[in-house]
């Protein structure tokens, strides 16, 4: 009996789907701790794939090796991008921006892109990947686009929609969305400006600001607003962003 069970348990593991990680990136807490916002885990375990938010590390060898055995990449939100990055000078509106972040979030959607893993790119997230990739941002929307829509509640409330963006056809965004126009969150004040190589623009609100890109393959998505809080907050239909990132990374896995 004891053979019979030691026999049929391997067997028993190979049919089993195996759950894909999901690499969350991370902030720091208040005591220097690897931190992300529990709505991001919810959002993988909802979509069937197992969230890790992931170490922090400043040197290229240590994001790769933080990066071994994770299948698929989110890169969160959080404060502004150093204009160095895209070679500008700070904009008086520039936020506050986050040093040891930048150099993390670079290496990580750079060596995950490189090692063609999904990625889904949130708010700074999208921010960041565009920018990795040789694009711009513009440093502060209320300043340098006029007649731009609100972007950014002044009570902070993340997630209440608040503009609606269309939707290009034949993108991530429209299989997801399944409809041409669609309402969205919106917690930022930089957004994409020149888009980099190899990107397409796939959702934009009405005062043209770019809302989500994607690579050309589409295993690459970033989205300006917040879909992890939407879903929280019962937007149902942001589900399939998570979900094809978690069957993205069981795809490379066969
Ligand atoms: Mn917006």
């Amino acid at each position: 009996m004891l053979l019979l069970l030691l026999a049929a348990g391997p067997v028993r593991a190979q049919l089993l789907p195996s759950k894909p990680v999901v690499g969350i990136s991370a902030a720091r807490s208040e005591h220097g701790q690897p931190y992300a916002p529990q709505v991001y885990a919810d959002a993988v375990v909802r979509a069937g794939g197992e969230p890790r938010v992931l170490a922090i590390a400043e040197c290229d060898s240590t994001v790769r090796h933080i990066l071994d055995g994770v299948d698929a990449l989110i890169l969160t939100g959080g404060e502004d991008i150093d204009p160095s990055y895209y070679g500008e000078r700070p904009h008086p509106g520039l936020g506050r921006v986050s040093p040891w972040r930048d150099t993390y979030d670079l290496l990580l959607v750079r060596c995950a892109v490189g090692r063609g893993m999904p990625v889904l790119a949130v708010c700074r997230g999208v921010q960041v990947l565009n920018v990795a990739f040789g694009g711009s941002l513009w440093q502060d929307i209320p300043a340098q686009i006029p007649g731009a829509v609100q972007h950014m509640r002044r009570d902070g409330e993340p997630n209440i929609a608040m503009h609606p963006v269309a939707i290009a056809a034949g993108s991530l965004m429209r299989r997801v969305a399944g409809v041409p126009e669609i309402f969205v969150n919106s917690a930022h004040h930089q957004s994409v400006k020149g888009l980099a190589p190899g990107f397409r623009v796939t959702a934009t609100a009405p005062d043209g600001v770019v809302e989500a890109i994607e690579m050309f393959d589409r295993r690459v998505v970033g989205v300006q607003f917040h879909p992890e809080r939407m879903l929280s907050a019962g937007d149902l239909w942001v589900l399939p962003l998570f979900q094809n990132l978690v069957s993205a990374a069981r795809l490379k896995d066969n």
